[in-house]
């Protein structure tokens, strides 16, 4: 089925900056859904200013830009997917809900429309479970931040057809992303390697090894990574990075992957990151 209206199930981080690759330069209208009026109108405002600065580098006129804004419809209604062709999900990283959003998109939607997630961590195979069409059933997991990073992790569940590997694979490239594929286990590949060493970093910060800009600096500097595990974390968000361990540590019945209570405890304070202004570190100042 050719896709010319795409949606997307959460207008967080993730769900904004996948809804603006599809609008641009995916090329296609897209149905941006979120719970409430205030997630949708933030996750339009996040494209529109990243927008401004393509305009700003005259990689986009300032027309181009309001013709793409033009192309997404916000949503507060699920309802809403009735008009989609092709849905991905990104709401936040709990089981019960996405399961719950799944049953109702397999409801709504066309029944040849495939419905992927962009889930970091929880089983596509027990998602496809809660539908009538596990066939059509994918995770297209996008990195973040969505409009730069180029990767999309895509994840086959056991039931899914070629067919909808396929389309999920031409919609990534079409979006200017580089698809690589993976088969269905507790955090697939890219969370299965990063999210441990993420978890250490929180433990060795917990056990006093060393400050959190020393933990940092010693992987920039010493591994070459752009950015320090803590740093990262709180890039991330602290609730999914805690939520991808807890799927780690129950999916495998491993204790190597039990989350550091450390983590958990920022998560219970709300200290979830720079989408809150403070995670490990404090992004209110300046
Ligand atoms: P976020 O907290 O920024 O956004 C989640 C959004 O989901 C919020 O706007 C929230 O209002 C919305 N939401 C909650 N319940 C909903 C519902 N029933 N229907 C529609 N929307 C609902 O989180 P995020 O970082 O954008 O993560 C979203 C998903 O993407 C998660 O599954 C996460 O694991 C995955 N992911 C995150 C990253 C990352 O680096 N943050 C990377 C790859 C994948």
């Amino acid at each position: 089925m050719a896709v010319k209206t795409f949606g997307v199930v959460g207008a967080g981080q993730m769900g904004n900056g996948i809804a603006q690759v599809a609008a641009y330069p995916g090329g296609l209208n897209v149905i941006m859904n979120d719970i409430a009026d205030q997630f949708v109108d933030r996750g339009f405002d996040t494209i529109s200013k990243n927008l401004d600065r393509l305009v700003a580098k005259e990689k986009l006129t300032a027309d181009q830009k309001a013709e793409i804004l033009s192309r997404i419809k916000k949503s507060t209604n699920l309802e809403d997917m009735k008009d989609a062709d092709f849905v991905v999900e990104a709401a936040v990283e709990r089981e019960d809900l996405k399961l719950g959003i799944f049953k109702k998109l397999d409801e709504v939607c066309k029944p040849d429309v495939v419905l992927a997630t962009n889930t970091s961590s929880i089983p596509i195979t027990r998602i496809a479970g809660a539908t009538k069409r596990a066939d059509k059933i994918i995770g297209m997991h996008f990195m973040n931040p969505v409009p730069v990073m180029r990767l999309v992790e895509i994840i086959r569940g056991l039931a899914t057809s070629q067919a909808t590997y396929d389309l999920t694979e031409s919609l990534s490239k079409q979006f200017g992303k580089v698809p690589v594929e993976c088969n269905d286990f507790p955090g697939f590949i890219s969370n299965r390697i990063l999210m441990p060493m993420i978890n250490e970093a929180f433990c060795a910060l917990m056990e006093g090894v060393g400050t959190p800009k020393a933990i940092d600096d010693i992987m920039m500097l010493g591994m070459n990574h752009p950015m320090g595990p803590l740093a990262l974390a709180d890039l991330i968000g602290l609730d999914t990075c805690w939520a991808i361990m807890d799927v780690l540590y129950k999916g495998f019945g491993d204790s190597k992957y039990r989350p550091s209570p450390l983590l958990k405890k920022y998560v219970d304070a709300g200290w979830v990151g720079r989408k809150v202004g403070r995670g490990v570190y404090d992004y209110t100042k300046k």
